[in-house]
Parts: structure tokens; C-alpha cells; sequence
């Protein structure tokens, strides 16, 4: 059993992340519509060209500019939620925004070249570790559990982790392969090294999975989950103590409007469904910032009861909204703002 933290918006924390103008952008020569004040929690977004009255700002618990390091982020805000992974409660971390923004760069950094060459990336999953200094939210989470083992000699520490893709609703298990029925299947793992090589090894499987890994990845959830279940006997009374603790790692689908009006078939029924599961973690979210006896609508989407056990009560949850400092993406970055805005 855990000892309780008292339940409150604590317990939820959102960021946002303004991902660096890209080339594209640059080329097109887009106006820059986002101003992060010094302190480091608003944001103003400013279409001043446009029309001056329509400067909105927002508050958050972090705002990041384009110039904030991997280091920073895992420092100020998933630090302490691993912490508590490890002290045997769980927590949660969200990646959310339009396709292109930076999720999958916060999360994880799939390697540039590993992008250009799908092919090499199916074939090679050992060499694709990002540089210590690019890494994202998981290699840096991998690496922090694994370097509290090394130093903690007198706890005994099981690990094992777990990978999944939710795609129109239904769940994928990457580490077998196939539709997920009732169990997860999850892995044993010692090293940092070995905990990426199989995440890149099940990142390899959706590639195969699906034709155009670009296109789809922005369209499904993936969640990595890392159990951590710690053992220790106790100095005074000599029993021993068991822990055990859950870390959700999840680059939501791209949060874009799919729905063009002729959107039909197979492009209709994905974007439905991603629409509602991610408003249904909006609500759920809001609902447990407002609080005490509010009903929580877990039940509303996959996502959100497949991690019933890890959002509201005793947990940790954070969001990261990633978004584009253009003007292009003024509609799509407003919606995040406000996404993100509810969640807190
Ligand atoms: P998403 O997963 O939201 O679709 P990506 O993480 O794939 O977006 O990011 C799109 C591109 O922008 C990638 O080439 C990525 O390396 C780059 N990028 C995103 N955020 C940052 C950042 N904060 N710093 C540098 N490059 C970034
Ligand atoms: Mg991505």
C-alpha cells in the first residue's frame, strides 16, 4: 500500500512546448504568432497582422520556447514524476498537439536518419539511441530508473515494461505483435540499453504494421508503460516492504480537425475516433482538476480506461501540449492552448 498525497491539481500539470520554426516554414516566410514571457508560465498568441484585438494569453505551470533544452523539460517536470514511479505510485505523461509539432521529439527523438530510412530502421533496432543530449522524456526516464538501481544496493528493483498503439479504437500489443486481448505482454528488463532497444524494437512493429508510418502515426496513441516494483526490508521491524509503481508514457494521435467534408470511409471512422478519445481525456482530466465528487467518464474511451489506474486519486499526471510558432497554425495552435487551458 501507498502512503496518500492529497488528491489536487498538484497532481495534474501541463506544459506547453513551442517546437523551433521549420524549414518549410521558413521558406514560406510565416509570420511568428507566439511570445513566452520571462517567467516561464504564459504564453500570448498574436495575430496582429490580422486583427490586434485577437491577442490571447494563457497561463499554464511551464511554457517552453523553441530554445528549451530535452534536459530542461525532463528536469522541471518529469523528474519528479518518475520519483514517484519509484516511491510506488503511478504517473502519467501526455503528449499532445497538431502532427508536426514535437510529441514524438519530446517523448522519444526518433533519429532524423531513422525517419528517412524506414527500411534501415526495420532492420537495424540496436543502433537507433539518440544522443544523450536529444533525448526525450523515455530515454531519459530509462536512464534515471536504472542509474537509482545501480546506487540503490540495499532495494531489490523488478522492471518490466510493455508497449501498445491504440488505432481506431482497438488495441495493439507491439511487443507480440497482434490485437491485445487481456494481458499485456510485457518484458523483463535490466539496462537502459535494453529497455530502448525493445522500445525501438516495437516501434519497428507498427512500421511493418502499417504502409505509411508517417501518415498513421499521427492517426494512433502509443503508450509505453514501465512497471517498477521495488522490495526492501525494513530496518526496524525486519519485514519486508513491497512497492510497486506504474509509469504511462503516451504520444497521443495528432489532435489536427481530420473531418474535411468529404471525409468518408476508412479516414472518417479514424478521425471520429480520434476526436473522441481525445476529448475524452480532456474530460477526464478536467474532471479531476475540478474535483471532489465530480464523475469521472473513464469509461468513454479506450484510452482513458485502459488508464483508469493511473489518472485521478494518488497519482501524477502531466500533460505537454507541443505546438508551432506560426501563423499558419494559428486555428490548430489556439485549440491546443485551450485543450491544454482545460487541464489545469
Ligand atoms: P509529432 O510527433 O508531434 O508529429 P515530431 O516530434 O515528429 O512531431 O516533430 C516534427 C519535427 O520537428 C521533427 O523533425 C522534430 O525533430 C522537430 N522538432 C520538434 N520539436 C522540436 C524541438 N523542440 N527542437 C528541435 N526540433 C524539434
Ligand atoms: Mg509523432
Amino acid at each position: 500500500m501507498t502512503a496518500p498525497i492529497p488528491a489536487s491539481s498538484d497532481n495534474v500539470r501541463v506544459a506547453i512546448r513551442v517546437r523551433p520554426v521549420n524549414r518549410r516554414e521558413k521558406a514560406l516566410g510565416c509570420q511568428n504568432i507566439l511570445t513566452v514571457n520571462n517567467d516561464g508560465n504564459m504564453i500570448t498568441i498574436n495575430r496582429s497582422d490580422l486583427d490586434p484585438s485577437k491577442s490571447k494569453s494563457f497561463t499554464y505551470d511551464y511554457v517552453y520556447d523553441d530554445t528549451a533544452p530535452q534536459q530542461l523539460l525532463y528536469e522541471d517536470i518529469a523528474f519528479p514524476l518518475v520519483e514517484a514511479v519509484l516511491e510506488g505510485y503511478n504517473g502519467t505523461v501526455f503528449a499532445y498537439g497538431q502532427t508536426g509539432c514535437g510529441k514524438t521529439y519530446t517523448m522519444e527523438v526518433i533519429n532524423q536518419t531513422s525517419r528517412k530510412s524506414k527500411q534501415q530502421q526495420q532492420h537495424n533496432t540496436h543502433a537507433n539511441i539518440p544522443n544523450k543530449e536529444d533525448r526525450g522524456i523515455i530515454p531519459n526516464a530509462f536512464d534515471h530508473i536504472f542509474d537509482r538501481i545501480d546506487t540503490e544496493k540495499q532495494t531489490k528493483f523488478l522492471i518490466r515494461v510493455g508497449y501498445i498503439e491504440i488505432y481506431n479504437e482497438e488495441i495493439r500489443d507491439l511487443f507480440a505483435d497482434r490485437v491485445y486481448v487481456e494481458n499485456l505482454c510485457m518484458a523483463t528488463v535490466t539496462t537502459s540499453a535494453e529497455a530502448q532497444r525493445l522500445m525501438n524494437k516495437g516501434r519497428s512493429t507498427r512500421v511493418v504494421a502499417y504502409t505509411d508510418m508517417n501518415a498513421e502515426s499521427s492517426r494512433s496513441h502509443t503508450i509505453f508503460f514501465v512497471y517498477v516494483e521495488t522490495s526492501h526490508i525494513d530496518e526496524n521491524s525486519k519485514e519486508e516492504k513491497i512497492k510497486a509503481g506504474k509509469l504511462n508514457l503516451v504520444d497521443l494521435a495528432g489532435s489536427e480537425r481530420q473531418v474535411k467534408t468529404q471525409t468518408t470511409g476508412l479516414r472518417l471512422k479514424e478521425a471520429t475516433k480520434i476526436n473522441l478519445s481525445l476529448s475524452a481525456l480532456g474530460n477526464v482530466i478536467s474532471a479531476l482538476v475540478e474535483g471532489k465528487g465530480k464523475h469521472i467518464p473513464y469509461r468513454d474511451s479506450k484510452l482513458t480506461r485502459l488508464l483508469q489506474d493511473s489518472l485521478g486519486g494518488n497519482t501524477k499526471t502531466i500533460m505537454i501540449a507541443c505546438v508551432s510558432p506560426s501563423a499558419e497554425s494559428y486555428d490548430e495552435t489556439l485549440s491546443t492552448l485551450r485543450y491544454a487551458n482545460r487541464a489545469k
